[in-house]
């Protein structure tokens, strides 16, 4: 079981003092390791932008079939499963059908294929483009591979990075982001509105027939905060 370090309090005491940040207005590629982490993680920011009517491209790096442990039959059935649910989510936040780019890498295998990863994304970056991608210490290795990745192509192509957080504030402490170059971003109720219909897809992940799903009501608190956080890197 995940033991939340500081609890959601002292996170939004400590984070309510972090300078506000307002979006770049510029299109957007955003990189999701999992089906969900671009709705916890960035749900109202990319809600914000596609009200805007600026492009948003995600890109589904695994299906997230590993969530559970499980037969491999039921590992396909959940890849088909989250794979729908993340299509529903990206519609709630106004993300085009024609703009998820789904890579099918192995979900829990992306420390091993960060080069890959690395490639796949700059095919798909753009100049002009802003990348959205999980900070490089969210405590899970897919995250950290994909924030390495992010981070080598807007390095090679000259385009800003944008860190979004999730496992950081269940895994981590509020020294670990001291000196940070922190932004509050505060969505407006229809973005945050979005957000929350969003998460609402992401259903195999919020209940689960045997055992404690993925994402238990008590680490939905950061997904149900009035702001997102993020690195400007
Ligand atoms: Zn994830």
């Amino acid at each position: 079981m995940i033991i939340s370090i500081i609890d959601d309090q002292q996170w939004l005491t400590t984070l309510t003092q972090v300078p506000a940040w307002t979006p770049l207005p510029l299109p957007a590629l955003v990189v999701a390791p999992h089906p969900d982490d671009e709705t916890l993680g960035a749900g109202a920011l990319i809600a914000t932008l596609r009200a805007q009517g600026i492009p948003v491209t995600v890109v589904a790096v695994t299906d997230g079939e590993n969530a559970y442990d499980t037969s491999p039959e039921e590992r396909e059935h959940l890849r088909r499963v989250r794979e729908r649910e993340q299509a529903e989510a990206l519609q709630e936040l106004g993300v085009r059908a024609d703009s998820v780019h789904r890579l099918r890498l192995t979900d829990s295998g992306l420390m091993e294929r960060q080069e890959e990863l690395t490639r796949l994304l700059l095919g798909l970056a753009r100049d002009g483009m802003q990348i959205i991608a999980p900070w490089s210490g969210d405590f899970h290795p897919d995250h950290m591979a994909c924030a390495h990745a992010a981070e080598s192509v807007a390095n090679a192509k000259g385009l800003p990075l944008v860190s979004y957080f999730f496992w950081t504030w269940h895994r981590g402490t509020i020294d670990l982001l001291a000196g940070l170059p922190m932004g509050r971003f505060v969505p407006d109720a229809a973005a945050l509105r979005a957000k929350s219909d969003a998460l609402a897809c992401h259903r195999s992940q919020l209940d689960h027939s045997s055992g404690e799903p993925i994402l238990p009501d008590r680490l939905l608190g950061p997904a149900r905060w009035p702001f997102e956080v993020f690195l400007q890197g």
